[in-house]
């Protein structure tokens, strides 16, 4: 018994009611949101989450479960009020989820991952063997059922997709206790519910991942624009090139604004002077981003002058700046300003974040409104702002992620951080911005979003929203699982 809930009692040794134990269960990276659950559980064994899940759905008091990864969300996603919290990275301490590489040069080549386990571990397994994942998130320090239960996206989804598309097959506890094996070809239902899921359907316990051969470097290039039509533009052209087959060339394509003079590392120090007065002449630089992998045995003229015909079509301001980099050191790019924000104390602070999807209809008058004008003119200028285009066919309409009804369509992510005391302000904006485009009519889509009533969830599924209602009553009847997200509960 654990706060008024009656709990499995062949797993009370691995339930934990300790004041340390509910206190870290009950926040997350966001540190907005306080929710405390009645206990936690520290499995040892996929058994234990079928044992948790299977007793809560045959009691006639079922009681709510939350997987947690990292609790890398910034909402509550991953927390449970009076329900059970399940530390998932529990699972890897005890050994018993390993990364199992499998797969031929034929068929393909794949990694057996562990719900729990980091990307980053996953990265380094796979490397050992000459191969990787081929589409990532920007931070690699999150769980793959973390990141599968919201899409996973990065620089790289425009050519290959979020991570959802790059899952051949998942093992889930679902919401009656059940493991089952899911796959495009068996229980199918389930492996499309899952994925991109926000955790609604079950606890992803194993994914098949998508491997391909790894290159060793990468060659990370930044370009400068004062004008949002042209850097929008050349970011379309370099999507184009890619899906007629260059592929091999770019293999990754970002985008962020640049308003704080003060945050030039990237750029030699010579030009930073002038880079800075540009910021001041017209207030917002728009980066384009991109990365080409290679290794020892790509010749590097061959690259250069592929690279060279690319760049040339471009519209950038004089000046790009390439640093070449290894595959990890690229991949694993935003660990060192982690680091850096942890010593400064500044990492475990409030993360009010607004991430979301805008259909290029809207683009433009997304920048007028929203970068120009309430970003700008209410002096956000030291938020980090990611936008980039993506593609609508390298996404599974069958999957439970919610994307924009265009084909091609952008995500904006203000990646704000606060003081424990005016994170309001920063919610306040992106309340704003939501308004904005309410007004403007440009139909965003909430990624990572949260809603605040069950109408907004609805309304963010659209016409999927039927099919995830059918799938929660199959797989989660009792409505047990990620209570956190609130869309059920
Ligand atoms: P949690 O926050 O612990 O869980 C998220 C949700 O998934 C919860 O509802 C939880 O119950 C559920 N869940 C957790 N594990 C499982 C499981 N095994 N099975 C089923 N459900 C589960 N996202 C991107 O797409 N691209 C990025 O580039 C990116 N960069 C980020 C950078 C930083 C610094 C941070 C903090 C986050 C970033 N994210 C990015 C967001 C990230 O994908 C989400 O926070 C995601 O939830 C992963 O975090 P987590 O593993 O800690 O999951």
């Amino acid at each position: 018994m654990a706060n008024n809930i009656t709990l499995p009692p062949n797993l009370q040794h691995k339930i934990h009611t300790d004041a340390d134990a509910i206190k870290a269960a009950s926040t997350d990276y966001g540190h907005i949101i306080t929710q405390i659950p009645a206990a936690v559980l520290f499995p040892s064994s996929i058994e234990d989450l079928k044992t948790l899940i299977g007793f809560s759905f045959n009691s006639s008091v079922p009681y709510t479960v939350a997987a947690k990864g990292r609790a890398h969300s910034v909402r509550g996603e991953a927390m449970a009020t009076n329900g059970v919290v399940v530390e998932m990275t529990s699972l890897s301490k005890n050994g018993s989820n390993m990364i199992v590489i499998g797969g031929d040069k034929a068929s393909g080549f794949y990694a057996d991952v562990g719900g729990e386990q980091l990307w980053i571990d996953v990265l380094n397994a796979t490397l050992q063997k000459g191969l990787t994942p081929v589409s990532w998130t920007d931070y690699l320090y999150l769980t793959v059922g973390g990141t599968l239960s919201n899409a996973g996206i990065s620089g790289q989804t425009h050519l290959k997709g979020p991570q959802i598309n790059n899952v051949y097959e998942l093992d889930v506890v679902t919401g009656k206790g059940e493991l089952v094996t899911c796959s495009k070809q068996a229980n199918s239902e389930l492996f499309y519910a899952v994925l991109g899921g926000l955790g609604q359907f079950g606890i992803i316990t194993r994914a098949r991942i998508v491997l391909e051969p790894a290159k060793t470097k990468v060659k990370w290039t930044r370009m400068l624009y004062t004008d949002f039509d042209t850097f929008s533009k050349d970011q379309e052209t370099i999507m184009e090139v890619n899906k007629n087959g260059s592929g091999e060339i770019l293999n990754f394509l970002e985008g962020q604004l640049l308003m704080d003079p003060t945050s030039l590392d990237f750029y030699p120090l010579e030009d930073r002077p002038r880079i800075a007065s540009l910021i001041k002449q017209y207030g917002i630089l728009y980066v384009l981003e991109t990365a080409s992998y290679y290794d020892d045995r790509t010749k590097h003229s061959v690259v250069d002058k592929k690279l060279h015909q690319l760049f040339k079509s471009l519209s950038y301001l004089p000046n790009k700046y390439s640093k070449n980099v290894t595959y990890v050191e690229f991949l694993d790019r935003v660990r060192a300003d982690e680091l850096v924000l942890r010593k400064k104390g500044l990492w475990e602070v409030p993360h009010p974040w607004l991430n979301l999807f805008i259909p290029k209809s809207g683009i433009q008058a997304f920048n007028n409104g929203v970068f120009k004008n309430i970003l700008l003119k209410q002096n956000f200028t030291t938020s980090v702002v990611l936008v980039y285009p993506m593609n609508r066919n390298k996404w599974d309409d069958n999957m439970s992620a919610v994307i924009p009804d265009e084909e091609i369509f952008y995500t904006a992510g203000f990646l704000d951080a606060s003081g424990f005391n005016n994170w309001q302000v920063f919610d306040n904006k992106n309340k704003e911005i939501l308004e904005f485009c309410d007004k403007a009519g440009i139909k965003v889509k909430k990624y990572l979003g949260f809603h605040d009533s069950k109408g907004e969830w609805i309304n963010h599924f659209g016409s999927k929203w039927k099919t995830f209602q059918d799938r929660k009553t199959q797989f989660d009847p009792k409505m047990i699982l990620s209570p956190g997200q609130k869309i059920f509960n």
